[in-house]
């Protein structure tokens, strides 16, 4: 076909995690959460809906920026909404980078970045982790046309976290802006919100796809200076988060309660699975998101994960070159995670 921009047909496209459609599996493999979101959601949902979805909603969501902005300790013109934040990274990308240029992201982490520069025409640079998942100088190198640095922090697969002090440094010695993806953050023992204020250079990036059990409902939020929030709005589609999104995600901001019972529960049950996987000799690392990535010296992974699809279970299994293998293994329900252990047991 000669119809495509090259970039395109040269290029793999991004594939997410499998979603198998329909409940035979449990479902461990995306990071999704096990518990159902704060009951205040739906009743937000069923209100729009019996008012109807006739009119086109707000284009910059100002009910959610509202509250947020006050539980994040904000003004709303720093935020900026987004349908799930892969939109987030999707409108920052497009109004940062052009064709030829350059982005940065770290290695192994989130393969969207490197997607979302393809898409532009753009190169990725990628910059490997030290083997104790720490972020060398080289992150922060000089480079020409280099327009945009994506973090993950909590990185995924690994589940380790940086330091803010060490990103801050990283960032103002950048030459370009730096994205810092928190979309597991809420399950982190620190975050980088306060860097925002303190650095025009310094973006963050949430999602309520995970800590607050919203994945289906896309939303995603950005939280950067409101001079680069005004440029960004440019670039989105009109009406990028729809009525439903809006009132749902406010009401699950709103229920910071939820939240908190939510996080302790994920971070209990994130311990022993951990602590199970480590027991039958995994080299588990210590995770400050609601997975844990587990490599292991001795026994192939890949037959361990299409064993465990056989017999119901979903985990993820990734080979990163130059890092070896490893299941990523999301924190279910104990009873999801007591399943995958037991069945795990009699596998090695
Ligand atoms: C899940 C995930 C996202 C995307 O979240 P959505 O809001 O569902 O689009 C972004 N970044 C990382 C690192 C993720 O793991």
């Amino acid at each position: 076909m000669a119809y495509f921009r090259p970039e395109i047909e040269r290029m793999q496209g991004y594939v997410p995690g499998e979603q198998p459609q329909g409940g035979k599996f449990i479902k461990l493999n995306t990071n999704e959460n096990p518990y159902p979101a704060s009951p205040a959601v739906k009743q937000a949902i069923g209100a729009v809906l019996e008012r109807g979805l006739a009119r086109y909603p707000d284009p910059l969501g100002g009910a959610f920026r509202r509250r947020a902005g006050e539980v994040l300790g904000v003004d709303p013109d720093w935020i900026l909404c987004g349908n799930g934040s892969d939109d987030i990274l999707t409108i920052v990308t497009r109004a940062l980078v052009g064709e030829h240029e350059w982005l940065r992201l770290p290695y192994p982490s989130y393969i969207l970045y490197k997607t979302l520069g393809q898409l532009q025409g753009a190169s990725a640079e990628e910059v490997a982790f030290e083997r104790d998942w720490s972020l060398s100088e080289k992150f922060a190198a000089p480079r020409a046309d280099l327009k945009l640095a994506f973090l993950p922090n909590p990185n995924s697969p690994s589940g380790t976290i940086l330091r803010p002090e060490r990103i801050l440094e990283l960032a103002e010695r950048l030459p370009c802006p730096l994205l810092v993806d928190e979309a597991y953050a809420d399950f982190a023992e620190w975050n980088c919100l306060s860097l925002v204020a303190r650095s025009e250079k310094i973006m963050v990036s949430r999602t309520l796809s995970k800590s607050y059990a919203l994945a289906g409902l896309r939303f995603g939020f950005l939280v950067a200076q409101p001079q680069l929030i005004r440029e960004f709005v440019k670039v989105k589609d009109s009406y990028n988060v729809d009525a439903l999104a809006i009132a749902g995600a406010t009401a699950a901001i709103d229920d910071q309660a939820w939240l908190a019972a939510n996080r302790a529960q994920i971070l209990k049950t994130r311990g022993r699975l951990a602590e199970g996987m480590r027991r039958l000799g995994f080299a588990t690392v210590e995770s400050q998101a609601n997975f844990v990535w587990n490599p292991h010296p001795e026994v192939p992974l890949r037959p361990l994960y299409e064993q465990l699809k056989a017999n119901g279970i979903l985990v993820r299994y990734m080979d990163y070159s130059g890092w070896g293998d490893g299941l990523r293994i999301s924190v279910g329900t104990d009873d999801q995670i007591d399943a995958c252990l037991t069945l795990l047991k009699t596998m090695i």
